[in-house]
């Protein structure tokens, strides 16, 4: 089958890869030339594992296609993924802009029936939006006759896994209101649901809304753990063995319940807000929602003042190394990272950063500049002469580290494990000052 999916981003090139690999022929569109150039020479823009050797495969076998130009591959295309960002708006709900422009591209180019299939993440109710602009777009050119249906088809990826989790999905989800769409799009994904059927159909606003609920139930479990890590902290429980005495339960599960700075990324917090904002427009109050996103911003602060009150409220002229820059480990996306506000909070006072992580230094210096900052290519170097040492992102490489390598390396021996990733006793044992998440 022909499709085209526009944005080339996370989801994108990552959609449109796993549709190639299958056999398809696609189309990735971006407006950004850079990014576009370089897919054409299989530099990947993104970090993401096995990526690259699959978008390499399948441009030299002649299935995957990487341009600027919307006008052609459009016209060839019976599926239009739309897979544009849907960033944070000043109000706090979704920035619709990019997939409304593309949406009006849609309309001004389609000729023959055509599913506009959106995959990124947007409020409920937006299809009505992306079927008035395509429509309008078809009046204007007298051509009402040409027929299209707009499919929600949300994106469930992980970064870091994403091949992996749009290869075996757990599940489909895919929001359709006729008939000929609902059997195309099966037949689309036919051979990802080989060995077991996993494509949920639905109404559409319950589609595009089934999203924003997965994000903010997982940002939900993430916060509940926050919240007792700090009665943890003040009654000497453990929430490590809380963690696992409750993820026994298979009512509950295991998945997302690690205490730490809280959640980042591209998609959880701006996802959360959005779907408050949605709320608030209809008159309704998000009253879990409001409070996960407030605690999820205190528990940066609530590490941050561990720092200060362990420093006496004096950092400056210390050196702080930081492991970890990314948001999560196995992706170089610095979106909502952690890092930016502790970095920032401890910039600030006169601390000095020198900071190390595998993938996330040139996309972390986009941002945080090299004011204050040394980005170090070893992470044992970055240890030299440092006052403590901040665990941000859980790298395996950072789990089992060579811990008397660490102590000589450094000035004074302070952890300050945002990740819970080190065993209290071991690092009394060993003579480290250690702060973690909700263990005493
Ligand atoms: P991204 O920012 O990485 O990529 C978006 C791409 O779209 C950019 O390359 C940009 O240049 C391009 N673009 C913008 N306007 C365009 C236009 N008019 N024409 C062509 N290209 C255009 O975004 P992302 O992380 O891939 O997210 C895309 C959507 O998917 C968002 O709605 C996001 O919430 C959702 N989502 C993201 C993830 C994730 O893990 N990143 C997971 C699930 C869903």
């Amino acid at each position: 089958m022909k499709l085209s999916i526009v944005g080339c981003g996370y989801v994108g090139l990552v959609t449109g890869t796993c549709f190639a690999e299958m056999g398809n022929d696609v189309y990735c569109i971006d407006i950004d030339e850079n990014k576009i150039n370089n897919l054409k020479k299989n530099i990947i823009p993104i970090y993401e594992p096995g990526l690259g050797e699959m978008v390499e495969r399948n441009v030299s076998e002649g299935r995957l296609f990487f341009t600027t130009d919307l006008t052609n591959a459009i016209k060839e295309s019976l599926f239009i993924f739309i897979a544009v960002g849907t960033p944070l708006g000043e109000d706090g709900s979704a920035d619709l802009q990019h997939v409304l422009s593309v949406a009006r591209d849609i309309g001004r180019i389609i000729e023959n029936y055509t599913i506009v299939v959106n995959k990124s993440t947007v409020p409920v109710g937006t299809y009505k939006k992306v079927i008035e602009v395509i429509n309008e777009e078809l009046k204007l050119r007298k051509r009402e006759d040409i027929r299209f249906d707009v499919v929600s088809n949300p994106e469930f990826l992980k970064e870091g896994s994403a091949i992996e989790d749009f290869m075996k999905p757990d599940r489909i989800i895919i929001g359709a209101n006729s008939e000929k769409s609902i059997n195309l799009m099966k037949e689309l994904y036919s051979s990802f649901i080989r060995k077991r059927e996993r494509i949920i159909f639905m109404d559409i606003p319950s589609s595009e809304l089934t999203k924003y609920a997965a994000n903010a139930m997982l940002a939900t479990k993430i916060t509940f753990m926050n919240e007792l890590s700090l009665l943890c902290e003040k009654t000497g429980a453990d929430i490590e063995n809380i963690r696992k005495g409750i993820g026994s339960d298979n009512r509950i599960g295991t998945a997302f319940l690690f205490a730490g700075l809280g959640y980042g990324g591209s998609c959880f917090p701006k996802d959360v807000k959005a779907l408050i904002q949605t709320s608030n427009n209809l008159s309704l109050n998000a009253k879990i929602l409001s409070a996960v996103d407030q605690i999820n911003q205190e528990q940066r602060i609530v590490f941050i003042n561990k720092i200060l009150n362990h420093f006496k409220n004096n950092v400056s002229g210390k050196i702080f190394t930081v492991w970890g820059l990314s948001f999560k480990p196995q992706t170089d996306d610095m979106r909502e990272a952690p890092s930016i506000d502790i970095i920032n909070a401890l910039r600030e006072r006169g601390a000095l950063i020198k900071s190390h992580d595998p993938v996330a230094m040139e996309s972390a210096k986009a941002i945080l500049g090299s004011e204050k900052i040394e980005y170090i290519p070893k992470y044992y170097d970055a240890l030299k002469d440092s006052d403590a040492l901040l665990l941000l992102t859980e790298w395996h490489q950072f789990r089992n580290p060579d811990f008397y390598r660490i102590k000589i390396l450094m000035k004074q021996p302070v952890i300050f494990d945002g990740r819970n990733q080190y065993e209290p006793s071991i690092m009394k044992e060993m003579g480290f000052t250690y702060y973690c998440i909700g263990r005493n």
